[in-house]
């Protein structure tokens, strides 16, 4: 029935200008025929924000936490006000939810304990409260939106901030209440990244999650396509604010997009393949300020690349583990060990090498380290240290492409490398460094390998107008 999910992420929806041009693009395939469910993060930073409100308060600071949500009611609406010609109703039902924050704020501050729970119900309010917002501004534009609190769909286990969905409860739910809505040609228009457990509990699925909710939705709805828009025209060959040469890529696999994503590339939550990829159903990443932008197509089987990498991805504020035996006791079992105790502190593990009596590790949970030292010093010494940077190329087959580590390692003979990893997958090849050589890392790698790109999987047009124009302005 030609559905379509689409997820606008929080530049997408940060200001009534933005709200607009969404609105355009929602209208644009409704006019085409096609059903939209449309998923829509917090309005940009206001997560960021509710959380440092969250911390402040948390610490006693009363009224520099209130300041925050006064701040941030004022622009919710202000922004209400610009979109919706008669928002009386909107406006009041957004200071109904700001004054039940500030309740929650002075609850915080007198009792000196944010918990987890406490933490989603606060960060939930910015993608609520932006819902129901974005769906009046749609119906002010003339398409027939209808709010649908994503509480009320996705439900998840009850590991708050990081929460897994139940997709099987998912199913069910999306299916009660999303066809009759299509059915009357209605658009629907909910929260992207909240949740709530089966008790009703607000949770959430970990930060940049309304991905994942697009794909959560898209996978129970069996979307023909998921799109994902943001402020970038699609996955790009590195993070374009690191290099500016970035390219974009055309086409990439389910398996190098996850991986991308795993490893850094914030253009797309880590999870929200897996839903895709089960049913088979190709994501877009598209460019709300560039619509006309064709993005990158994420499918099971890209034509091959004759290019060795596709793209650059960096994961910063890591950290690595040293653990080292003062005997020999690399044997049977001591590995198991040591991950059983990564596992009891529920921290996943990015990279891992040994050597005869040591092991290093790579984990991104700054928190739990000192707890996690704690336990490993009873099998060993335990070194730990912050500040690292994993930069991991993806690319099909490298393993099967010889001379590639040679070359990697050429473009960043400059730069110190603290661990290597390859072969874990064949689609990618990653190293550690210190934090601050990251973005020099990126720069020069993408100058070595991204020289001559095949233009069947990039977007080497747009290279060469960019080209010919800054010859055009040094000319004139
Ligand atoms: P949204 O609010 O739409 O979810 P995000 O900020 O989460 O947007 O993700 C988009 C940002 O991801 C881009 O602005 C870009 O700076 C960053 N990014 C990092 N790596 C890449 C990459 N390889 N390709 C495209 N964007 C990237
Ligand atoms: N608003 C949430 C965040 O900033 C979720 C998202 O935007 O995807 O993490
Ligand atoms: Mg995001």
């Amino acid at each position: 029935m030609g559905l379509v999910v689409m997820k606008f992420g929080g530049t997408s929806v940060e200001d009534p200008a933005a709200i607009g041009r969404t609105a355009s693009i929602v209208a644009g395939r409704v006019a085409a025929g096609k059903r939209p469910v449309v998923i829509v993060s917090a309005m940009s930073k206001v997560t960021d924000q509710l959380l440092r409100a969250a911390g402040a308060a948390a610490q006693g600071d009363r009224t520099g936490a209130l300041a925050i949500a006064s701040r941030l009611r004022s622009r919710h609406r202000d922004t209400a006000f610009a979109l919706v010609k008669d928002a009386a109703a909107l406006a009041n039902w957004i200071e109904q939810k700001f004054d039940s924050l500030d309740e929650i704020l002075r609850g915080l501050a007198a009792i000196l304990e944010l918990t987890p729970r406490i933490s989603d119900l606060i960060v939930s309010y910015g993608e609520q409260i932006s819902s129901r917002m974005i769906a009046a501004a749609f119906r002010e534009r003339g398409i027939d939106a209808a709010h649908v609190d994503a509480r009320e769909i996705i439900v998840t286990d009850s590991q708050y901030q990081k929460a897994i969905p139940i997709d099987s409860a998912i199913d069910k739910r999306s299916a009660d209440k999303l066809p009759p809505l299509i059915r009357e040609s209605k658009v629907p228009v909910m929260g992207g990244f909240i949740g709530a457990n089966e008790s009703g509990i607000t949770t959430t699925l970990g930060r940049g999650g309304s991905d994942f909710t697009a794909a959560l939705v898209g996978s129970a709805m069996g979307a023909e396509v998921i799109e994902i828009w943001t402020d970038v025209d699609g996955i790009m060959t590195c993070d374009p604010r690191v290099c500016a040469d970035a390219l974009r890529v055309k086409v990439v696999s389910f398996e190098e997009a996850a991986e991308l994503a795993y490893f850094g590339a914030k253009v797309l939550h880590p999870a929200t393949i897996l839903p895709a990829v089960k049913k088979n159903i190709p994501v877009l990443v598209l460019n709300s300020r560039n619509a006309a932008c064709e993005g990158t197509r994420i499918i099971s089987l890209p034509p091959r690349c004759k290019s060795p990498f596709k793209s650059i991805a960096v994961k910063k504020k890591l950290s690595i583990i040293d653990v080292v035996a003062s005997r020999m006791l690399m044997t049977h079992g001591y590995l198991k060990q040591i991950f059983d105790i990564f596992d009891k502190h529920m921290c996943p593990v990015d990279m891992v090498s040994t050597s005869e009596v040591s092991v290093s590790l790579t984990v991104d949970s700054n928190e739990k380290l000192p707890a996690i030292a704690a336990d490993l010093s009873r099998l060993a010494d335990v070194k730990y240290e912050g500040r690292k940077a994993l930069v991991c190329l993806v690319g099909d087959d490298i393993r099967g492409k010889s001379g590639m580590a040679a070359q990697l390692f050429a473009a960043i003979r400059h730069i110190n490398v603290r661990m290597i990893s390859q072969g874990a997958s064949e689609i990618n090849m990653s190293f550690m460094i210190e934090e601050d050589d990251a973005d020099e890392a990126v720069r020069s790698l993408h100058a070595a390998f991204f020289q001559d790109p095949d233009p069947d999987i990039f977007d080497v047009e747009a290279r060469k107008q960019l080209t010919q124009s800054e010859q055009l302005t040094a000319g004139s």
